[in-house]
């Protein structure tokens, strides 16, 4: 196992963002709009989900600290009110890193309850082997829910789910009703293998479970926001269900054998998936490796 372990860490290193040396300077905010008042935001870090109208700016998760800025002036271009409410989809620092800067500017943070109780203390991402310092007070969720919350926010109902033990053990799903569209969080990874934190709790299950449970909610109008990787509709997304959930099943199978780590990534249980969903932050190697760590006993 000390083997095993070493052997995944080595990959993780490998998969590394190059989140330190990123130079924010050079990333531009691009804004696409999904509704009457709903709007996508990508810049570096997770995708950004917004509701911008009547009431207030409702923003969805914040991407890096140095990106505050950019995001703020993003909005400007749409309206002249200030953020008022940020969700953190869940507490890693690349949907996080805003939150001290828009806290500072008066956003009222709200998350799971376990996106604070996280933040709040030395972060560790192992399989990426990133720590993180705890957040100073101002960057915490000032409000947190342990189930659902509604905001109800120009003119639309937007409805806040948790979804257990899925990518970590504090993900929110967000659904704008009237717009029709939703944020996933990074319960879904668009056209890449995903990453599972389970040193945060997640979970493979969990995440195929978070997927059922946004096939549930969507139509085939529904524009939705994944966490990382392109805007998606209902059809992207029973075909990553389909996928992790098959490949879930596969790894699981060659653990519940009795495979060593080398043994499970030689069977190449993603073989089939490889060409469409293989390219992205997560090799197929460390992918598998990744849910290896999950499953193994
Ligand atoms: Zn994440």
């Amino acid at each position: 196992m000390r083997n095993a372990r070493a052997w995944i860490a080595a990959l993780a290193f490998a998969a590394l963002p190059a989140a330190a040396q990123q130079d924010y300077s050079k990333v531009e905010i691009k804004t696409t709009k999904l509704g009457a008042t709903t709007y996508m935001m990508e810049g570096a870090g997770g995708n950004l989900g917004l509701s911008i109208g009547e009431d207030a700016v409702f923003l969805i998760d914040d991407q890096f600290a140095p990106l505050t800025p950019k995001i703020e002036a993003a909005i400007a271009k749409i309206t002249d009110k200030p953020v008022k409410f940020v969700l953190n989809t869940h507490w890693h620092f690349d949907h996080t890193g805003g939150n001290e800067n828009l806290g500072k500017a008066g956003g009222i943070i709200v998350a799971h309850e376990n996106v604070r109780k996280r933040l709040s203390a030395e972060g560790f991402i192992e399989f990426l082997g990133m720590k993180t310092p705890p957040s100073p007070k101002i960057a915490l969720p000032m409000v947190t829910f342990t189930r659902d919350l509604t905001f109800h926010v120009n003119g639309d109902e937007v409805l806040v789910l948790y979804a257990p033990k899925a990518h970590t053990d504090g993900d929110a799903i967000v659904q704008f009703k009237k717009s029709n569209v939703i944020h996933t969080g990074d319960t879904f990874f668009n056209k890449m293998y995903p990453f599972i934190d389970t040193s945060s709790g997640g979970t493979a299950d969990g995440m195929v479970r978070a997927a059922d449970l946004v096939l549930r909610l969507a139509d085939d109008d529904t524009k939705i926001i994944p966490g990382h990787g392109p805007l998606a509709n209902k059809a992207d997304l029973q075909a990553y269900r389909d996928m992790l959930a098959d490949v879930s099943a596969r790894v699981r199978r060659l653990v519940r054998q009795g495979r060593t780590l080398d043994q499970v990534v030689a069977a190449k249980p993603t073989a089939k998936y490889d060409e469409a969903w293989g390219k992205g932050f997560l090799t197929p190697e460390k992918f598998v490796a990744m849910l290896y760590g999950n499953m193994k006993p």
